[in-house]
């Protein structure tokens, strides 16, 4: 008999949902979460959550408190710090810290992480000028100089919290077509302490022993290099799915996010993929929710219908 019905992959909020919902329909449930505590991409956000119905918490590790509260009042199983060995998927087996585990179905919630730009100086200068949110680091890039690299959401909201309290902003995108939506791309086009660069490919963070001063930059089109100045870089180039460890087990789509259906299921049976690893239409913890009680729903039944057959 395998030593679970249910190993839940990944600790944010599709995570700990499913292994509520397992809880609920009298599954028991393993979760295994890599990181040194739960939350996933939670405990990146760093503003007020106003759209989680139920709660209105100041930030995502406030919400993710409550999530983890709520997993400890049921004494829930979940291990944090897994290094994760192996996975095979259609046995539904998971080898992680020298330990195996087997169970009836697998819930895949391994989520996405950010996405680096892959340049010299990127790593180097990170905490040294170079972040990936001015909600968390105004306060350390306040009064300098900054540049914002991408063209979503997220790099134009960033750019508008920073002209906030810097004097100047600078948006570099490699394209000329932004993703962002239209309210922010008019305030941020008219504002007078933001310009925007386009058709620019960044080529490295360059600074001293200290921290950043600027980025290089080329031109998509000329192919001109400039070094645009800069003491603080905040990069927003969204995020990529953590789905290396599962290529040629599951079907993925061609970025990398795992295919499901509408019950989330995957292309392997009983194997289930939930949240940000599904590249869902609206990127968000109630989406991820929604998605573990739909999977852990799913399960119960299929193992259900299975008992009453065998
Ligand atoms: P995104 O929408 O995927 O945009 C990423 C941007 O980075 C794109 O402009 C992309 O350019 C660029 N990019 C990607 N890889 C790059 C690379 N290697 N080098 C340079 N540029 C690169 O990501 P996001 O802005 O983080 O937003 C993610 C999701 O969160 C969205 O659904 C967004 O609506 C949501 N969000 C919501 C809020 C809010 O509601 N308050 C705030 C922030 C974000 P291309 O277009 O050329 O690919």
């Amino acid at each position: 008999m395998p030593d679970y019905d249910v190993i839940i992959l990944g600790g944010g909020p599709a995570g700990i949902s499913s292994l509520l919902w397992c809880r609920s329909l009298n599954l028991s449930g393993l979760l295994l979460e890599q990181a040194p505590e739960l939350g996933g991409q939670m405990l990146m956000m760093h503003h007020p959550i106003a759209d989680y119905p139920g709660l209105l918490p100041g930030n995502g590790r406030e919400l993710r408190d409550h999530f983890e509260n709520h997993l400890r009042q049921f004494e829930l199983e979940w291990q944090t710090g897994c290094h994760i060995e192996s996975v095979n998927v259609a046995g539904r087996t998971v080898s992680c810290n020298g330990r195996q585990f087997s169970a009836q179905a697998l819930i895949i919630a391994t989520g996405a992480q950010r996405r680096r730009l892959g340049v010299a100086g990127e790593e180097e200068f990170r905490g040294r000028g170079v972040s990936d949110s001015a909600t968390r680091d105004q306060l350390m890039l306040a009064g300098r100089e900054v540049c914002v690299i991408g063209g979503g959401d997220s790099a134009f909201d960033d750019s508008l919290i920073l002209a906030r309290v810097c004097p100047r902003v600078t948006l570099i995108h490699r394209s000329s077509q932004f993703r962002a939506r239209r309210v922010w791309m008019d305030e941020v086009f008219s504002h007078p302490r933001i310009s925007v660069i386009c058709n620019a490919e960044v080529r490295e963070i360059i600074g001293n022993q200290e921290r950043v001063s600027g980025v290089v930059i080329e031109d998509a089109e000329t192919r001109a290099v400039r070094t645009v100045p800069a003491e603080g870089v905040v990069i927003q180039i969204g995020i990529a799915p953590g789905t290396e460890f599962l290529a040629g087990q599951v079907e993925l789509d061609s970025d990398g996010y795992i295919k499901t259906d509408q019950r989330q299921r995957t292309s392997v049976k009983m194997v289930y993929a939930v949240g940000d690893v599904t590249r869902p239409v609206c990127l968000s913890v109630a989406t991820a929710v929604g998605h573990g009680a739909i999977a852990a729903k799913d399960i119960a039944e299929r193992l259900r219908t299975t008992s009453v057959e065998s």
